[in-house]
């Protein structure tokens, strides 16, 4: 490994490392690489940093973690000098605080921009990956670092006739960079997953008419959005590290964890206490911070159903759009749960229809609007808030060739195959930040990514210790990991429903529970017990 400083390594044409993606994940692999005195380059399909930030410009698009977790940690300057102005960052304002940080550390210059990396092939004689760019550029790598984020391949689905639609239509992961003006128009919306729940309540203030074609209801909790006042920001500045830490070693990477008690195990005049009280305060605490038994138990679980559907009901005027509202047959949180700002008293406005697709399925997109089975809904705009190919999709839609010219995309047909969510077999060298198998979406991403990097990192120095050049997990590992990751999986309610955590939002994707379930503290010591015996597991060559 040559440990040349990077100043001007956007001209290399041969690197210590590659890094792909300019988001969170993006951006603090190339200060660490930096920080070890690795050469790199690292190529982002964007204009410019910011990820799942710079492409999710949607309206209304919000991050579901507290503002103040919603950050890197890695440099205590940054935490005090930037102060985030609600509880819940909005788009703007979290890409905002990437462009800060690429611009506080220097970070752009490692990044090609505008720049999408089609393939990466690992070579065997030379133990360098060859990465290439859709712009015809070639780069040589030691290693390859995978920042692709796990909500970035966007789906918008094979709807027959999408191509006849003659206005303008959207997905809100691809959202254009201008201003999309709703005004005076009829606006159809495809999908309420936490995109759809976000954007509609926006659009429907803005559009002369907003139709929601709904498949599946969705359960959602309040917000509670609001500004941080001063004086909030000054204790949680004070008492930021012990907050990080209580993170790290938490089930989901918040600042918060579910409660000793169980839902069963309490009164139900305490249950009901309990829920009402933490309605109140909002945010994924009501159900990530309530009771222990949530995810595990139906009968538990039932009770937190009871109470969403209870407070739509009591939301939603008509009894006829909130029972259609209602979502009904899976347990709540097992899809992943959106947090909403007024989404359930959107459907009590004049401008706003609901069609149930359970009732009345969409045939074919016509060149005026959806048709479904009972008539065409005329629409001047369609938004698709129709979601992912999650967590496998940004990496398989990249050509990925390991030893022998393995691909990628073919060794996980039956599903991804990883060591700790990090690595593959076959795959040497080459590292996965927050991939298939981590805990990764299913808490904080700034705080799994940040364990991710910091990991790696010290992986890449072991072998610079031991003076190896390239290191693979084993087949004994790598089936030992997923086999692990399915029995958590089984253990909770998660795999009782089809969701994207599955896969099952793809048509002929394989159905497999996609991220670790164990929780990120406990994912946390794993992966340090991994380090401290020599990262176990790993063939070092
Ligand atoms: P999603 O959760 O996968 O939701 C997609 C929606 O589109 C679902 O309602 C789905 O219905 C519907 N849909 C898909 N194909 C359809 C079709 N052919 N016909 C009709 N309806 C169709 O996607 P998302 O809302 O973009 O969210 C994905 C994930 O991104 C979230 O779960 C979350 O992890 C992340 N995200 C986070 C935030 C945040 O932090 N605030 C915001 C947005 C997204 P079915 O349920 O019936 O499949």
């Amino acid at each position: 490994m040559s440990a040349v400083a990077n100043d001007d390594s956007r001209a290399l044409a041969e690197v210590d490392a590659v890094v792909i993606g300019a988001g969170f994940a993006g951006l603090y692999a190339a200060y660490k690489l930096r920080e070890l005195g690795l050469s790199h380059r690292a190529f982002e399909q964007g204009s410019d940093v910011g990820g799942t930030w710079y492409w999710n410009r949607y309206p209304g698009a919000s991050s579901d973690s507290e503002s103040w977790v919603y950050s890197f940690s890695f440099s205590e300057e940054l935490e005090q000098e930037w102060t985030w102005s609600s509880r819940f960052p909005r788009q703007p304002e979290i890409l905002s605080y990437l462009q800060h940080v690429a611009g506080r550390f220097d970070l752009r210059k490692a990044f090609d921009f505008n720049t999408q990396v089609v393939a990466a092939t690992y070579d065997e004689t030379s133990n360098r990956w060859q990465v290439q760019t859709a712009q015809g550029e070639t780069v040589a790598a030691s290693f390859l670092i995978t920042a692709v984020g796990c909500l970035s391949a966007a789906q918008v689905p094979n709807i027959p006739g999408r191509e006849d639609f003659t206005g303008p239509w959207y997905h809100t992961g691809q959202w254009p960079h201008e201003q999309v003006d709703f005004r005076g128009k009829h606006v159809g919306i495809i999908g309420t997953g936490s995109s759809g729940i976000q954007a509609i309540p926006i659009i429907a203030g803005e559009a002369e008419h907003l139709t929601v074609f709904q498949r599946t209801p969705n359960f959602s909790v309040p917000s509670r959005n609001a500004p941080l006042p001063p004086e909030r920001v000054a204790e949680l500045k004070k008492n930021i590290k012990a907050i990080r830490e209580f993170c790290r070693w938490s089930t989901i990477g918040q600042p918060y964890d579910f409660k000793p008690d169980e839902a069963l195990k309490v009164s139900d005049e305490e249950r009901q206490r309990q829920f009402e009280a933490d309605w109140e305060k909002g945010g994924f605490e009501w159900m990530f911070g309530s009771y222990s038994d949530l995810v595990f138990d139906k009968a538990a679980n039932d009770y937190a159903s009871d109470f969403v559907r209870d407070k739509i009901r009591a939301t939603v005027k008509n009894p006829d759009t909130a029972e259609k509202l209602l979502p009904t047959g899976y347990p709540i949180a097992t899809k992943r749960l959106p947090l909403d700002s007024g989404y359930f008293e959107t459907f009590n406005r004049d401008n706003v229809s609901l069609v149930d697709l359970r009732e009345t399925p969409i045939e074919a997109i016509v060149d005026k609007g959806v048709r479904t089975s009972a008539g065409t809904h005329e629409l001047d705009m369609l938004v698709f808030a129709t979601g992912f190919d999650a967590l496998t999709g940004p990496l398989t839609r990249i050509d990925i060739r390991g030893r022998g010219g393995l691909s990628l995309k073919d060794k996980w047909t039956e599903g991804p195959r990883t060591y700790l969510g990090v690595a593959s077999e076959g795959f040497p060298n080459m590292f996965m930040i927050t991939g298939p198998g981590s805990p990764s979406v299913l808490g904080n991403m700034p705080t799994s990514i940040e364990q991710h990097v910091d990991w790696i990192c010290g992986c890449i120095t072991h072998m610079q210790q031991q003076g190896v050049s390239a290191a693979e997990p084993t087949s004994k590992a790598e089936g030992e990991w997923g086999a692990h990751v399915k029995e958590l999986a089984d253990d909770t309610l998660f795999p009782q429903v089809d969701s994207w955590y599955l896969g099952a939002n793809i048509p002929g994707k394989s159905r497999v529970f996609l991220p670790y379930i164990g929780g990120f503290g406990t994912y946390r010591q794993l992966c340090n017990d991994v380090a401290e015996k020599g990262y176990e597991g790993f063939r070092f060559f």
